[in-house]
Parts: structure tokens; sequence; C-alpha cells
């Protein structure tokens, strides 16, 4: 049954799976992932014999982030009715660079150190951290940070889209506010707008999502609040672009053929882009979770084996159709297997908790 916490929950879990899935394959195109997979590419989740567990990276460590964050804001605004969103996310991406290089930009931010979150080993792995991410926090000292009128950079990348997802979930009452903290929490690191427009577009979709709203209709509520904003033409341009390439599409069945996956490929996958940039990774992203939007599954098998970015195309896949179709929806051999999976349980649900 869909409620409220599967929805929570699923967006965080099914953003982890899609990552831990691409994670393999990042690098790889698509030629590469099927010489090495076979003719169906990747199709089973990726564990870790060591730790029996399936790995995640950067994408799902900073998601993780951005919930510390809304969480940290959220009681600040209820104590003390101090409404800092954006610096607190900011704060908590502070937290995030002291996983992956032992230290924050500033020793002024030592404070951060009594962080419960940091007290996850496991959310100190480093693997393959978004080099945008990494030195651009790294130069934000006495606590400034990038704004969208004051840019740090014109860097239009896809580290800042890929942990937009949870503001969706917080801000699920009021999408157009969803949009402007997902736009906000975006240009911290990414100063152009093909970065933060498509994390606002995100978190507005998530929002719309958790409302109810099917898959389709939340795209374009979603597509008439960016239009609103400055310089949205590119982002706006591909996602229409995703939308009509997967509403032309012929599918088979309920599973991915190789066939399908062949000209998915070759025609559709290719005429989007390689998710190097944050508006490719969303209309990749719409486009497999479009194309397979009752099947979880499969969308992130489409997301997975394509030739460009894998793991986050997959992660922000999986985080829509996460919302879309809930928890339960997500294989429970994925989720049984996707490591810190209490930690990002507890974290959904500790966001419902707040805005109930
Ligand atoms: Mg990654």
């Amino acid at each position: 049954m869909k409620t409220a916490k599967n929805y929570f929950r699923g967006c965080l879990l099914g953003g982890a799976c899609g990552d831990a899935m691409g994670y393999p394959v990042e690098t790889m195109d698509w030629n590469q992932i099927r010489s090495e997979y076979g003719a169906h590419g990747i199709t089973k989740l990726p564990i870790n014999e060591e730790r029996n567990e399936a790995l995640f990276s950067d994408d799902t460590q900073m998601n993780i982030m951005t919930v510390d964050g809304l969480l940290w804001a959220d009681k600040k605004a209820k104590e003390r009715g101090i409404y800092a969103y954006t610096s607190s996310l900011f704060y908590c991406y502070q937290k995030w660079l002291y996983t992956q290089t032992g230290r924050f930009a500033d020793k002024n931010y030592n404070f951060l150190l009594g962080g419960e979150i940091l007290e996850n080993k496991e959310l100190f792995a480093r693997r393959t951290p978004d080099k945008v991410n990494i030195s651009t926090l790294e130069g934000c000292i006495n606590g400034k940070y990038g704004t969208m009128k004051r840019p740090l950079n014109q860097n239009p990348g896809t580290g800042a889209v890929m942990r937009a997802a949870p503001v969706g979930l917080y801000f699920y009452n009021d999408p157009k506010m969803a949009f402007r903290i997902g736009a906000e929490s975006a240009a911290i690191t990414h100063g152009h707008p093909d970065a933060y427009l498509p994390a606002g577009f995100l978190a507005c979709l998530i929002a719309q999502l958790v409302r109810g709203k099917d898959l389709e209709s939340a795209v374009v509520r979603a597509l008439d609040e960016l239009e609103t904003w400055p310089e949205h033409e590119n982002t706006r341009d591909l996602i229409e672009k995703a939308r009509s390439l997967a509403a032309q599409m012929n599918r088979s069945g309920n599973i991915l053929s190789v066939n399908e996956l062949e000209m998915a490929n070759r025609i559709d996958l290719a005429a989007i882009g390689s998710g190097e940039t944050g508006s490719e990774l969303i209309a990749l992203s719409i486009y497999c979770a479009l194309r397979y939007s009752d099947n979880f599954e499969q969308a992130i098998l489409l997301a997975v084996n394509q030739g460009g970015n894998s793991d986050t195309v997959a992660a922000v896949c999986g985080a829509i159709l996460g919302t879309y179709l809930g928890m339960d929806e997500i294989p429970y051999a994925w989720v049984n297997k996707i490591e810190c999976s209490i930690l990002l349980v507890h974290g959904a649900d500790k966001l419902l908790e707040s805005v109930m």
C-alpha cells in the first residue's frame, strides 16, 4: 500500500539502489558494459563480497547529508523560528567534505564534528566523489558558499542534482518552495543554471509525486514551475525531448529486451546526451522513469546500462520511481542488501515526522 512512509522510504532507498547498481559501471560506455557483463549488460545488484552488501557512491552519501541538513534546519525553525535551510545544507555538505578529505574548508567549522551523522563510518568511504563538490566546498571559507546571484563557478555538472531529491520530500506541501530550495542547495557548489535548475526541478517533481500525482502529470507540473525561472530553456528542451522519446517507445513487454536496450542506447539515450550536465542527467533519468513507470527494476536496468553517467542517472531515476511507486515496489533482494539501509529508512521516517 502506498502511504507517505512508503513514498519517503522509496525515495531514499530507490536512489541508493540505483546508485549501487550503476556505481561499478559509471565510467563504462555501453560497449564496455556489454563486453564485461554480457548482452543484457548488468542485471544483478553488485554485492561486495567482503561486506556482503551492495555499496553506493557519493550520490547517496550526499543525499544522506541533505536529509541531515533539512532535519537540522527544521529543528532550528521549530525551536527558534530561524529559517536557514540553505546554510544548514551547506554545513552538512561540509560534513560530507570531512568524510571524504578528513578536514573542513575552515577551522571555524570544527563544531560540526559533534554531528551524530559522522558516527556512521560507512559514510567515510571514498567512491569517486564528484570533483566539483570537493573543490568548491574546499574553497568555502568564512561561511561563504555559492548562491544563484553570487555563483562560485559556472559549472553545469551533475554533482548538485544528485543530492536534491530529499528537498522535495521535506517541502512536499509546497512544490514551489521545493523548487526554490532545491535550486539554492545546488547553487552552493554549482553556479550554472543547467546544474541548479534541474536540481530545483527534481525537488519539485518529488514533491508532486508525494502529493499523489501520476508521473506524467508530476513532470508537467514541475515543467510549469521550471518555465518561470530565467535560463530554463536548455533544461526544458531536454526534458521535453526525453518525454517525447519515451512516449514513442515501442515497448515489447514488461522486460527490457536486448533489442530494446540496443535501440535505446543507439537512438534515444544518445539523442539526449551522456548525462555529464545536470540538464542531461535529469532528462535521461526522466526518460528511463517514464519508459518503465510501472516497473522499478526495469527502469533502473535501463538507466545503468547506458553509455553515460550510470550511477547518477540510476540514482536520480531510482529516487523518482521509488517515490512514485513506493518502497514496496523496489526488489526486496536489493533493499535487503543495500548498505546503511537502516540509516536510510530512519532518515526517511524522521523527515516524514518533521513535516507531519
Ligand atoms: Mg557517484
